[in-house]
This record gives C-alpha cells, sequence and structure tokens, in this order.
C-alpha cells in the first residue's frame, strides 16, 4: 500500500516537471499558456515558484508520453491524469493550464487545471479526483508556500483561488492559502492551527454565497481560532484587487477592512432584520448560535454584549438564548 501511494507520488511529480517543460519549452506552451499566465500579470518567478504549467491541447500527449518514460497506465489512471474510456484513453487536463496542489511538505498531491476559453458548457476549473494520495478535504492549496509566514506572521489569510493565492504572494502577502472553491473542513482548519490561531477570511467582491459561507466559519470559531473576514469592492477579488494596487495599497485596505467575524456577522444580519421582528428573531438566534461555538468563556461573554449592542437586544435574552442553545448540545 506504501509502494502503491509512492508510486502515485512519481506519476504526480513526473507530469508536474512534464506541464512545466510543455509551458516552457514548447511552443503552443509558451504562445498559449505562459502568455496567459504573463497576462495575469504572473512573473517568470512567480510562475516557477508555483510549478506552473500547460497541459498541450491533444487528446492524449501526456499520457503517451508516460506511457513511454515507463509509468504504468494504472497509476496515471488512479491520480486522474488519464481518463480510460472503453480502451481509450485521454488526457483529464487537455488544453489547461496546470496549477499543481503541493502538501504541507511539498510532494505533489493533484492538480488544478484552468480552461483557456469562453467555453460556458466546460468547467473553468478542472481538479484531480480523489485518490490514495489526494483528499480534497484536507489539502489547502498554497499551504507549502505560507507555512513559514503564517507562523511568523501569526495569521492566515484564506482565499477562494488559486490565483488569489498566488497573486497575493507576488505582491509580498505570503501568508495566504485557498480551499479551492469548497467549503472550508475541519481538517484544512487543524492544518492552519497548528501554525497559528488567527484566520482572515478574504471573500470575492461578488458577492455571491456570502452569507452561505458565513456558515462555515462556525467550524473555525469551534477549534477555538479567532476570526476576520474582509470583503473586496463589487467585481473584484483578492487576484484582481492585488493586481491592480501596489503592496502599501492592499495592506492598508486589509487594515482598514478586515473587521472581527461575529461583529461583522451582527451587522450584516441586523442590517437585512431590522424592520422585520420575526427575521430578527432568527438572525438573533443565528448569532448566538455562532458565539456558542467558541469554546473561551470569556470572549463568549464579550461577544454577547458585543451583539447586544450591535442588534439593539438586551444582553439578558442573548444570554438566555446562549443558555438555552447549550442545554440542546448536551
Ligand atoms: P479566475 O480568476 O481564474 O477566473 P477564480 O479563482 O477567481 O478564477 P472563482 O470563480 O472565484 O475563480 O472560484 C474560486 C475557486 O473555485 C477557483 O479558484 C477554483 O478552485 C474553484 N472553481 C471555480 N469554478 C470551478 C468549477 N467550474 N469547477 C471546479 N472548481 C471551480
Ligand atoms: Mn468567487
Ligand atoms: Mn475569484
Ligand atoms: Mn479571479
Amino acid at each position: 500500500k506504501a509502494n502503491e501511494r509512492e508510486s502515485l507520488y512519481l506519476v504526480n511529480e513526473f507530469a508536474n516537471t512534464y506541464f512545466q517543460k510543455t509551458l516552457h519549452k514548447t511552443d503552443p506552451g509558451k504562445a498559449i499558456g505562459l502568455s496567459y499566465f504573463k497576462e495575469r500579470g504572473f512573473t517568470e518567478e512567480t510562475i516557477k515558484k508555483f510549478n506552473l504549467g500547460y497541459s498541450l491541447d491533444e487528446w492524449e500527449a501526456f499520457t503517451n508520453e508516460a506511457i513511454k518514460k515507463g509509468y504504468k497506465l494504472e497509476y496515471l489512471e488512479r491520480t486522474g491524469l488519464t481518463i480510460v474510456k472503453e480502451e481509450k484513453r485521454f488526457d483529464r487536463f487537455k488544453g489547461r493550464v496546470m496549477f499543481p496542489i503541493q502538501s504541507m511538505s511539498g510532494r505533489v498531491l493533484g492538480f488544478g487545471g484552468r480552461i483557456l476559453t469562453n467555453d460556458k458548457k466546460a468547467a473553468k476549473y478542472l481538479n484531480s479526483p480523489e485518490s490514495d494520495i489526494y483528499h480534497k478535504s484536507k489539502v489547502l492549496y498554497g499551504i507549502y508556500h505560507a507555512k513559514q509566514s503564517i507562523a511568523k506572521e501569526d495569521n492566515c489569510y484564506l482565499v477562494e483561488g488559486y490565483t488569489d493565492v498566488i497573486q497575493l504572494h507576488q505582491s509580498g502577502i505570503k501568508n495566504v492559502v485557498s480551499s479551492s472553491g469548497t467549503a472550508l473542513t475541519p481538517e484544512q482548519i487543524r492544518l492552519i492551527n497548528r501554525l497559528t490561531k488567527n484566520i482572515t477570511v478574504l471573500f470575492d467582491g461578488d458577492a455571491a454565497g456570502l452569507r452561505a459561507s458565513l456558515r462555515g466559519i462556525d467550524l473555525i470559531l469551534e477549534q477555538g481560532m479567532n476570526v476576520k473576514v474582509c470583503t473586496f469592492p463589487e467585481g473584484d477579488d483578492p487576484d484582481s484587487f492585488a493586481k491592480n494596487n501596489t503592496l502599501e495599497e492592499i495592506t492598508l485596505y486589509l487594515s482598514e477592512h478586515a473587521q472581527d467575524f461575529i461583529q461583522f456577522k451582527a451587522s450584516l444580519l441586523f442590517e437585512v432584520s431590522k424592520n422585520d421582528p420575526i427575521k430578527k428573531a432568527e438572525t438573533v438566534r443565528d448569532i448566538v448560535n455562532s458565539i456558542s461555538k467558541i469554546p473561551d468563556r470569556i470572549k463568549k461573554e464579550i461577544y454577547i454584549q458585543e451583539c447586544a449592542r450591535i442588534m439593539d437586544i438586551s444582553e439578558e435574552v442573548l444570554f438566555s438564548t446562549l443558555a438555552q442553545i447549550n442545554k440542546k448540545q448536551f
């Protein structure tokens, strides 16, 4: 079993090298892939640091090369790099720019691939499937390049996508990781928790799913971490914002807009429910529910006081709601 996992790693390492070579050394790689990354503002240094690559727009260019080099089809299939269908073989990432996903120690667990056309029917990003070495609920994109800075800065920025990680890193903000578009899991939070107790979640400015993602943040509170959130201007995400601003401007924006999560959520919920008593009752329960996840009793008390003020309701009511929620939990 350990041997088999090692074989999967080796296939991924080969693919990682191959996709980078394709990006830097072939004509289509340079004309399509490299110019795409350059257009996004990535420097040569950044492209190399993050091992970015390109997968040729051919059905089995990668697979054929791997087989030729002696890699077994079985392992190519099990990493998901090759799709086998009725005796036919296809490169999963055909025609995409490649983002290798590395473990804490730098091993390549899988890949994300971005499409370059505006084909609305095809998925913009495609990821490696789950395998014996890639469990997407347990990895954070960028953790290998971020871990030192996370510990040093004693804070971790959490963003939505690959390019947000890379662009911020290039700008000089290196303590940043991404859950790559999926809801944050307890295992991912534990990875960060080992390095710092402080997380700042950076949301895309499209506001899509902002309120849905708020619920996921309770998982971070549950692990006793301090959570701040920061939104970006409409139409911006951390990538575009970082691309269009200097490090000083980004740092200033973050320091001015990063807000305590509970305060942010309380204000947001109060704004949308203040004129509707029924809705307000629901949102009060919602915020107290978030507060109930915080292990530290002193913090809990402080947040109750704070939310009473923000939502214009008595502390007594909030404390008794908290007691009710606690009773239900035990
Ligand atoms: P880009 O700037 O390249 O257009 P993005 O990172 O801003 O991409 P978002 O639409 O904000 O993309 O999505 C955030 C993340 O969600 C992506 O980085 C990717 O990991 C994941 N994602 C987005 N679209 C898809 C998809 N169609 N299938 C799978 N994952 C996706
Ligand atoms: Mn988004
Ligand atoms: Mn985005
Ligand atoms: Mn983007």
